[in-house]
């Protein structure tokens, strides 16, 4: 992991985003694509969703995410 691109700190740590639903949560994803809003929802297929990791400069609070 690299240092920090803002205030170049190596102080990183990793971390993920929930999403909530009803009643459930999940991992946030990246959707590949425009939104497709239904009544029930957003509908996309399961192969266009990739989870985020996220990652967190502990002395800035800067945000990094990756989709892989
Ligand atoms: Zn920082």
């Amino acid at each position: 992991m690299r240092d920090c691109p803002r205030c170049g700190s190596s102080q990183i740590e990793e971390g993920y985003q929930l999403d909530k639903g009803y009643g459930e949560t999940h991992l946030g994803g990246f959707i590949r694509g425009k939104p497709d809003k239904r009544w029930y929802g957003y509908k996309f297929a399961k192969e266009d969703r990739i989870p985020i990791t996220q990652y967190r400069c502990k002395r800035c609070g800067f945000l990094e995410s990756y989709a892989k």
